[in-house]
C-alpha cells in the first residue's frame, strides 16, 4: 500500500494508532524518534545547533538541553526557524532512509505536526487524523507527563488547530469514550478496508 501520513494532536492517542498500524505490518517512520535521535549524546544535528544557538543548549551529557531550547524557541519565532532550518532536512533525509529500508511494506510517517503543505502531506498517499475533544487531550497528558493543565493547553495551543487537521484527513479516527482495544480494532478494520479496496465495489 502507498504510504500513510498519521498525526493527531498531543494526547490524541496518535502513538497508540501508531503500534497497532505496525501490528497490522506497517514499517512506522517516527518523527519525533528521529528528533530525539539526532539531538540525544552524540546526535548528528548537535554541532550545528551549538554553532548556531551556542554551546549552553548542551546539557551536561552533551545531549541538547530540551527545556532551555523549547523556553528559547517559545520565545522567539526567528530561533524556532533557526532551529527548525538546521533539524528538518536531517529528519526528512533520515525519514527517507527509513522508508527505503521498508522494501515493499507500507510506510506509516508520524508527524505530530503534518502540515496542510509540507513534505510529509507530499509522500503521504492517504492521511490518518487521531482526534479526541480538548479536554480528553488534557486528561491524558497530565496522567501520562504529570504536566499541569496549563502547560498542556500550551500545548495544543502551538500545535495546528483540530479543524485544520481534519480537513486534511483521509479517516479520522476518534479516539473518546472508547477502549484501547476497540481502537485498535478500529485501525485493524480501517487498514483492511484500504488493503482490499475492491471489496465494496463488487456485484
Ligand atoms: P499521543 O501519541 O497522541 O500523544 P498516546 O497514544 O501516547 O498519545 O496516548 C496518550 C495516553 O493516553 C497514553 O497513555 C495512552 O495509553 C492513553 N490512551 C490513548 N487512547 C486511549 C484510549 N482509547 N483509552 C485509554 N487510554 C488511552
Amino acid at each position: 500500500m502507498s504510504p500513510i501520513g498519521l498525526t493527531g494532536g498531543i494526547g490524541s492517542g496518535k502513538s497508540a494508532v501508531a503500534q497497532a498500524l505496525v501490528g497490522c505490518g506497517a514499517v512506522l517512520v517516527d518523527t519525533d524518534a528521529i528528533a530525539r535521535a539526532l539531538t540525544a549524546p552524540g546526535g548528528a544535528a548537535l554541532p550545528a545547533i551549538a554553532q548556531a544557538f551556542g554551546a549552553r543548549m548542551l546539557d551536561a551529557d552533551g545531549a541538547l538541553d530540551r527545556s532551555r531550547m523549547r523556553e528559547q524557541v517559545f520565545a522567539d519565532g526567528a530561533a524556532k526557524a533557526r532551529l527548525e532550518a538546521i533539524l528538518h532536512p536531517m529528519i526528512g533525509t533520515e525519514a527517507d532512509r527509513q522508508a527505503a529500508a521498508a522494501g515493499e511494506r507500507t510506510v506509516v510517517y508520524d508527524v505530530p505536526l503534518l502540515a496542510p503543505v509540507s513534505r510529509w502531506r507530499r509522500l503521504a498517499a492517504r492521511i490518518v487524523v487521531v482526534d479526541c475533544s480538548e479536554d480528553t487531550q488534557c486528561r491524558r497528558v497530565m496522567q501520562r507527563s504529570g504536566w499541569s493543565e496549563a502547560t498542556v493547553r500550551s500545548v495544543i495551543a502551538q500545535q495546528l488547530p483540530r479543524a485544520t487537521r481534519r480537513a486534511m484527513a483521509d479517516a479520522v479516527i476518534h479516539n473518546d469514550g472508547i477502549s484501547l482495544e476497540t481502537l485498535a480494532d478500529t485501525v485493524r478494520r480501517l487498514w483492511a478496508l484500504w488493503n482490499n479496496p475492491a471489496r465494496h465495489v463488487q456485484p
